[in-house]
């Protein structure tokens, strides 16, 4: 998936990888992962993913 900066973030979601994430598709196949994604290293970005929307951590939830 793309990082709202535009970076490319490698989404380890196969069994076995640390850390993982869940994917959950709702019916219309917008994806949301869980837990929140945070980023460590380039704009350490903390955010969520619901609906295929981006929920930025700390924000309001209708960012
Ligand atoms: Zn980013």
């Amino acid at each position: 998936m793309m990082c709202p900066c535009g970076a490319t973030i490698e989404m380890l979601v196969f069994d076995g990888a640390k850390p993982r994430w869940d994917i959950a598709v709702d019916a219309n196949g917008r994806p949301t992962l869980r837990p929140s994604v945070w980023r460590n290293t380039g704009c350490r970005s903390h955010f969520w993913l619901r609906s295929g929307r981006i929920v930025w951590c700390g924000d309001s939830e209708t960012a």
